[in-house]
């Protein structure tokens, strides 16, 4: 192989080698990405501390109800039970009455409210939990197709290397270094030349340099530098 087709062969490789990394970047990026899976755990987390704190309150307030209709109950007692003849004491006992029942219509509306809450924030943790149940089993269907496809490339990354380290010790190292200084600025170091004309830049080439490249000898286009290849 001339030094120009070793240089063309060093940038294929090179070239093989950007595009592996960038996919084993990708995979990389895709294996980790577990946001929306975070997400949804913070989500149901706090769904559920809602749900929990609208049972209490559901609860107590069942609870205080109880203790208001107690009371009702042991008023009544007095009211009816024959043993308070006194009018004025009774007149109390029935305005009291009717301010505990008051007190209850406002409770029932809260209980009523609590209830709706109960049953809305349940709805919505079941909705999450079939979206974790989604997001989890995406997660482990990711893990298992990448996973794999992550070892591939690596494989390929390390072979390709090898090569690429084998076939730059056997090019001239002042090739070697002009191609590098090339590639700083330019992904194709190595271009080639058709129908006479620089495919890096599209300037004509003079027929005595593309002769010389295609001869194998390391020329670099008049306007961009770059090196010229003829097969
Ligand atoms: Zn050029």
């Amino acid at each position: 192989m001339s030094l120009v087709g070793q240089l063309h062969r060093l940038q294929q490789l090179d070239l093989e080698l950007q595009r592996n990394q960038q996919e084993l970047n990708e995979v990389g990026n895709q294996l980790s990405d577990n946001m929306a899976l975070v997400a949804a755990e913070s989500r149901i987390a706090s769904q559920k501390e809602q749900l929990e704190d609208a049972k209490k309150k559901q609860k107590s307030s069942e609870w205080e109800l109880e203790d208001l209709q107690e009371k009702i109950r042991q008023i009544d007692g007095k009211l009816y039970g024959g043993k308070t003849k006194d009018p004025k004491e009774l007149v109390n006992l029935e305005r009291e009455v009717k301010g505990l029942k008051s007190q209850i219509r406002t409770k029932e509306d809260a209980l009523l409210g609590f209830m709706s809450q109960v049953e809305e924030t349940d709805a919505r943790v079941k909705t999450t939990a079939g979206e974790l149940e989604r997001l989890r089993k995406e997660w482990k269907q990711r893990q298992e197709t990448l996973g794999p496809r992550k070892s591939e490339i690596e494989i390929v990354l390390a072979d390709l290397k090898g090569e690429r380290n084998r076939l730059a010790e056997q090019i001239d190292s002042e090739a070697c270094n002009i191609y590098e200084r090339i590639r700083l600025t330019t992904a194709q170091a190595v271009v080639k030349v058709e129908r006479g004309r620089c495919l890096g830049c599209h300037i004509t080439v003079p027929t005595s340099q593309w002769q010389k490249a295609k001869a194998g000898s390391l020329i670099q286009c008049n306007n961009c530098s770059r090196i010229l290849y003829l097969e």
